[in-house]
Formats: C-alpha cells, structure tokens, sequence
C-alpha cells in the first residue's frame, strides 16, 4: 500500500524542513547553494508581442507571469523564493509580500473595498496602527468593533471581511479561531498571525482565509528588515498582486533574501525565545512587584506584564533589553503600549481593549534566561 507519506511526499514534509528548503528546491539545479538576489526593475524581451499577453494575462487573474516579470512592480524572482516558502509554511496555495505589515493589511482592505466590500467587524485590541487605519477610516472603510461572541450579529452584506488577532498585540489576548471562523460564516476571516507565527500557529487550519504577517518581526527575525506578507488562497493572492501592482507597496528584493533568509532558523528562533519567555513568564508571575502577568497557553516569545510601580521607570532602567518598540528579534525588546504600538488609538478604546497605562509589553529574544532576568529583576526596582 502506498503511504500518504509517499503520495505528497513535498506537503508532508515537516516545517523544520520547509523552513531550510521552502522557496529553494530549483538552486541545485541551477548550480547555486544561496539564492541569488535579483535587483532588476526591468527585464529586457524583444517580443513586445508576447510581454502584452503576459501584462494582459496578469490584468485577468493577477497570476505570476510565466518567466521573467516584465517590470518590478509585477514581481521580482527573490521575493516570489520567500512568498513561495512562507505559504509552504502557513499552509495556503500562495502569499504575497508587501513593503510593510500595514501595506498588506492595506492591500487586503483595498481588495474588498473595490468589490464594494466596504464594511469590517473587528475585536479588539489589534495593533496600534491597524486599529488606527480601521477607526480612521483612511482607506473609505467602515469598521465595527465587537467580541468574538458578536460576529455573526455584526456583519451586513457589505462586511468584505473580518480581522482578528491572536495572540493580541499587545495583551496576548487568545481566540478561539475555529469558533471565530465559523461566525465569520462566508465572510473572509483575517487573521493577523504576526505573534504566533506559523511553528505555533495555522490559522489556515481552523478557517482563516487569509493570514497576516508584519514580516517585519519573526519573520525576518533580526530587526533589520520592514516587510508584510498575506498567506492565502491563489485566487485571493492573484487579486492582491493586482492591488500591488497598482499601488505600488512592493518588497524590495534585498529585504525579501533576508526574509527568506530568516524563515530558515524560524522554527529555531521561535522555540528558543519562548522557552526562554516561559521561564521569564513564571519568574514574573512569582514576583511580588508584579501585578499581573499575560502569557499566551499556545506559548510564544512575547510577555505582556502589569507592575505596581511605574512602567516608565522599568524602561528607563533596563540595560541588557533594549526599550524599543516592534519586537521578533534576537535580543529582547521592551516598550510600553500606551506611550508607543497603541499610543494613536485612543485613550478610551484602548483602555477598553485591556491595555492598561501600566502594561509593559516584552519581546524575549536569545539571550540567556539568567542574564535576562538579573537586567528586569534590577529594573524592577
Ligand atoms: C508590527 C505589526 C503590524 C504592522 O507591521 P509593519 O511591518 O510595522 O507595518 C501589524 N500587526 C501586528 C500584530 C504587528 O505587531
């Protein structure tokens, strides 16, 4: 009898796997060991009659033009490596990347919003910055807020789609995503996986379909890259090369060597800091100059942590963690929401949304546990 195992042996492999080899399968054969970086805007053809159909069949579809892309702003061969790798990862057909997180969220709003999908029910607390384009109302949509629980009630038969975070940026607020999915009924589920990344976590797998990353964090893992990535079906994908396209928040080719680059030691990185983080959970809970401690059950890199004192004196005072906002890096990072990621929502909803003024938000990178908790446990005061 033949095994699964045999028959799709390519999406059977494990993410560790993919991780090192997803996005590279052609190199060996072209006779390269690291991918080559493609820093071209334009690519030469003497057929103009085969690059219009090639512009014409982008214009139906949105697909990857067979061979090379024309132009930049269809696509770039370094980029397609890492878009290919991270939907091996997350479990969808395609993805596609975007200079920012909020670029991609963007490019998914502008999708909808051109179907006459205008309306979006959202729970909060999302990223500062999402909540922000979403109250604000920037790109002509109009949101509702409301808990899981108010889903299926809030959507009207103009809701294009329906945005989630879980774990939550920043009080690592956890959802039930299979529930929240199946409210969503045939709306387009968003989730905004930028916290979990996809070795904790496949929204794909509980219904989502459509997975967020500000890649800017774990993905490209070292504080050196600004990047965003829609995991999804390829008929979504297609729409939302075709958005880029148009608009123009593409990737640039460097950043999308790094992030391939960096989905290699994800699964590493991920485990290591939230083992790390785990330990610094506990330490914190058992601390009596803590008040509260969030840490997310399905685990994670990121600590959300409520002290008696003064949240600012703990940022002033730490020396081996870096005060910075973003996070997903190799050293620790610590910010405090309410002055920086949520400081434009407003004050009001914010606090709604379970982000206290005394909640400091911790990113645990590779540091040692010991060295890590000696630099909080002074700062602590
Ligand atoms: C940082 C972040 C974003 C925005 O990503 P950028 O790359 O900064 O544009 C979106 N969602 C979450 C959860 C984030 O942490």
């Amino acid at each position: 009898m033949e095994s699964a195992r045999t028959q799709t042996r390519t999406r059977t492999r494990a993410l560790a796997t993919e991780a090192v080899h997803a996005g590279r399968d052609d190199l060996a054969g072209l006779g390269l060991h690291v991918p080559p970086i493609d820093l071209s805007t334009t690519y030469p053809s003497a057929d103009s009659r085969a690059e219009a159909a090639r512009i014409d069949a982008f214009a139906a579809t949105g697909a990857e033009p067979d061979g090379p892309p024309v132009y930049g702003r269809l696509g770039n061969p370094t980029v397609a490596r890492f878009e290919t790798a991270l939907a091996r990862l997350e479990g969808t057909e395609a993805a596609v990347a975007f200079a920012s997180g909020m670029a991609a969220l963007s490019a998914v709003l502008l999708v909808r919003a051109s179907l006459g999908l205008r309306h979006v029910v959202a729970v909060r607390p999302l990223y500062g910055c999402s909540d922000h384009l979403l109250t604000a109302g920037l790109l002509g949509t109009e949101v509702t807020w409301t808990d899981p629980a108010g889903i299926a009630a809030a959507l009207r038969p103009d809701t294009g789609l329906v945005l989630v975070e879980s774990p939550a940026n920043p009080t690592l607020a956890e959802l039930d995503l299979r529930a929240v999915a199946h409210a969503c009924g045939s709306v387009p589920l968003l989730v905004d996986n930028t916290f979990a990344t996809p070795v904790l976590q496949r929204p794909v797998e509980h219904g989502a379909r459509l997975v967020l990353h500000s890649a800017t964090k774990y993905l490209g893992g070292h504080g050196d890259v600004l990047a965003g990535v829609v995991a999804c079906d390829e008929e979504f994908a297609g729409r939302l090369r075709q958005v880029r396209f148009a608009t123009g928040g593409v990737l640039h080719p460097l950043a999308g060597y790094l992030l391939l680059r960096g989905l290699a030691t994800l699964p590493v990185r991920v485990r290591a800091a939230s083992q790390t983080a785990a330990e610094l959970a506990r330490r914190l809970a058992a601390d009596p100059r803590v008040e509260r401690v969030h840490y997310p059950g399905i685990g994670g890199a990121m600590i959300a942590f409520e002290t008696y004192g003064d949240p600012h004196a703990v940022i002033g005072a730490v020396r081996l963690v870096t005060p910075a906002v973003s996070l997903g890096s190799v050293d620790t990072l610590i910010q405090h929401p309410a002055s920086i990621s949520h400081r434009i929502v407003d004050a009001d909803d914010r606090r709604g949304a379970g982000v206290s003024d005394r909640l400091l938000r911790l990113s645990v990178g590779l540091e040692d546990v010991d060295d890590l908790w000696a630099d909080l446990d002074r700062a602590l005061g």
